[in-house]
């Protein structure tokens, strides 16, 4: 997961390959709270693992089901099965939509004592006419700030609460599904003496969560029956029955960027289109027929049982007119697909989009003007015009409202054809319901390799460039590249081989780095199956890196190496020749300094923490020694590259060096 600031993404140009999509959101909360209604143990299997399934798991726990998460998705539920859950309870709901209204429907029936909270924007989310529906059949709800919003308080003291279960219970549908929803799963809890009836007054909107929400009841043991979305009858006797083990389709709403990306770009390297693994044309999420609105603009889909396949169709593509009621959520996708389209995209029948993470009609309406698009906002419709010509595009900072499906979305415009990159605000945001969201985006896009951004860090030896390169990399979101360490491998490699280091063996040692089989991961180190980490930081293996660095036979035979390390979304790379041979039209170059003295100091803490005595006026005399040698040799001199900035940071901490450089690279970017 991306947890900086913001993320730069590249212009992007083409992608193809296979991705594998988390569990869906709707459907992962629902199973769970059914599974803890249940009589028994359900083994639910591909859950989604994101800020809203995290909400939902830690109030069951706090309400007395028993769960057990084994990693890798798989979370075995413990139902409650007619045991009154756990209270008082106080529980917080983050901004998960999708866990406070049926849990606030299932509790309010349960009997008990129980608060809901969440994030500030949980409460401007309208939840009053679930909880006029309840108050109708006699539970006790209270607002305990505005009126019709969370938090909530439930109080029933120890006994159930008196129900009236005669009347049909009356819930508005044309607000949010989730109100129908959230009675659906919460009254077969009741329904054991009399058949239950819910009226939806108003049209109901997104009835395929209310499809989804019905084709899970079944499987749980629970068959409504419903005439035209209109009225839903729950059978008397109904009782939650577990079905044992229970697999999440992934979300057919994230499908939708995939599908986008798929219709989007070009192929790469000879191979076309995008293939998805989880969720197919069978699905039961309503998202799925985003399938169809992607092909009206042309995308070229297949599918079976668990799978997709997307190919580019005509292009550019097609501008539509639709009512996107039956799928509000991938709607949002379609209005950044218009950007590619020839002429103007109207999306209809999308007032639900206000009362969502965020209001999204308006934040759509910024953010693709911000883009150089035409725009025309409606109280229900959003219309859109491709930027008139390549040059009318802008490169834009996309603010995303705390809200993952603009994040995700938004990020198919790095396709843009100006190849202009773009700035995705506080990435994270998409832990909602896709933590993955842009690694997976990374696995299968691409970019031409000079549009990848490198910034280079060289410098003398002990100034510090290491630690400032990594910290940088870390608050862009880059990947990080210690050059250094790359000859510290090398060199422990032909010692392990047995070659001595020094000319005679230049060839043969070359031909061990042009193989190296080397792994970063997590400022750890691997040298084919063995962890090096420690082993190359050793004095000794320093003294062989300096050496093998060298022999100019190995310093070529490293550079297709290095070069890999050039990844999306961009690459911190340190060393000292990095801005002059290896990225040499890098678009930022530091020459890391500082003084003799103040190198010393920080060499001389360093070894004293690691419990090697030292002298500092030994160590000085040694880096100077160094330095001369450093800068004198014929192979690899020290020398900035003459378009570097230097940065003497003799007077600095790292962080505020690497603030420097971030502020350079800042003033680089194209974005305002
Ligand atoms: O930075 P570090 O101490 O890990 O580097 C190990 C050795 O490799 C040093 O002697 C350094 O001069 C050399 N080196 C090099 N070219 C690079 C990076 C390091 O010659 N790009």
């Amino acid at each position: 997961m991306f947890a900086t600031p913001f993320l730069d993404l590249p212009p992007l140009t083409a992608a193809c390959g296979t991705v594998q999509l988390p569990g869906s959101k709707s459907i992962s909360n629902r199973v769970l709270l059914l599974a803890a209604l249940s009589q028994g143990t359900t083994e639910v299997h591909d859950l989604l693992a994101s800020d809203d399934t995290r909400v939902m798991l830690d109030a069951l726990r706090q309400l007395g089901c028993g769960v057990d998460e084994r990693g890798n998705g798989l979370v075995h539920i413990t139902g409650l099965g007619g045991a009154k859950p756990r209270s008082p309870a106080k529980l917080f709901m983050g901004n998960a939509g999708t866990a406070i209204r049926p849990l606030t429907a299932a509790l309010a029936l349960l009997g008990g004592e129980y608060e809901l909270s969440g994030v500030p924007r949980m409460h401007e989310r309208p939840i009053g006419d679930l909880v006029e529906a309840l108050r109708q059949l006699g539970c006790q709800i209270e607002y305990l700030g505005n009126d019709g919003y969370p938090p909530l308080r439930i109080q029933h003291g120890a006994g159930l609460p008196a129900l009236r279960l005669q009347e049909p219970i009356r819930v508005r549908g044309d607000v949010s599904s989730q109100f129908l929803t959230a009675l659906l799963m919460a009254l077969p809890l009741v329904a054991q003496k009399q058949d239950l009836a819910i009226e939806v007054v108003g049209e109901l909107i997104s009835k395929p969560y209310i499809h989804i929400t019905l084709e899970l009841l079944a499987r749980f043991g629970i068959a409504v029956r419903h005439e035209n979305w209109q009225r839903f009858t729950i059978p008397a006797g109904s009782r939650y029955q577990s079905p044992g083990s229970i697999h999440v389709e992934a979300d057919a709403s994230s499908a939708s960027y995939f599908i986008a990306l798929g219709a989007i770009a070009a192929g790469a390297g000879g191979q076309n289109g995008i293939k998805i693994l989880g969720v197919g044309l069978d699905s039961i999420q309503g998202d799925i027929r985003f399938v169809e609105a992607a092909r009206a603009m042309g995308a070229r889909v297949e599918g079976g049982p668990n799978w997709l396949q997307i190919e580019r169709g005509s292009w550019p593509l097609k501008a539509i007119e639709l009512d996107c009621n039956h799928i509000p959520d991938a709607a949002m996708t379609l209005a950044v697909m218009a950007l590619y389209a020839e002429g103007t995209t109207t999306l209809t029948n999308i007032a639900s989009w206000r009362v969502k993470e965020t209001d999204r009609l308006a934040a759509m309406a910024i953010e693709l003007r911000k883009l150089g698009a035409g725009v025309e906002e409606g109280a229900d419709y959003l219309r859109v015009t491709p930027p008139a010509s390549t040059a009318d595009w802008r490169p834009a900072s996309i603010h995303t409202y705390d809200d993952h499906r603009v994040a995700m979305c938004f990020s198919l415009a790095a396709f843009n054809p100006a190849g202009l990159p773009e700035r995705i605000e506080d990435p994270k945001c998409v832990a909602k319901t896709f933590p993955d969201y842009f690694e997976t985006l990374f696995a299968v896009a691409r970019a031409d390799a000079a549009a990848i951004p490198v910034i280079c860090i060289d410098g003398p030896t002990a100034s510090g460039k290491g630690t400032v390169a990594a910290a940088v990399a870390q608050q862009l979101g880059y990947h990080f590249l210690d050059s250094g360490a790359l000859y510290r491998i090398t060199a422990l490699a032909a010692v392990q081989a047995g070659l001595t280091i020094s000319a005679e063996n230049e060839a043969s040692i070359a031909k061990l780095a042009r193989q190296l089989p080397v792994q970063f991961e997590g400022g750890r180190v691997w040298l084919a199956q063995a962890e090096v980490t420690d082993a190359i930081r050793t004095e000794e293996a320093g003294m062989n890196a300096s050496r093998v660095s060298a022999l100019p036979l190995v310093r070529k035979a490293l550079i297709a190496l290095q070069h890999g390390f050039r990844r999306l979304p961009g690459l911190v790379a340190d060393g000292r020749d990095m801005g002059t041979v290896i990225f040499p039209s890098a678009p930022l170059k530091v020459f890391l300094t500082a003084s003799a003295e103040c190198r010393a100091q920080r060499r001389y803490k360093q070894l004293i923490s690691k419990g090697i005595s030292a002298r500092i006026s030994d160590l000085r005399a040694d880096l100077e020694a160094r330095d001369a040698r450093d800068q004198s040799r014929v192979v690899a001199p020290l020398v900035p590259a003459q378009d570097a900035l230097q940065l003497d940071s003799s007077a600095l901490t790292a962080s505020e060096a690497a603030a420097q450089v971030l502020g350079w690279w800042q003033a680089h970017r194209p974005f305002s």
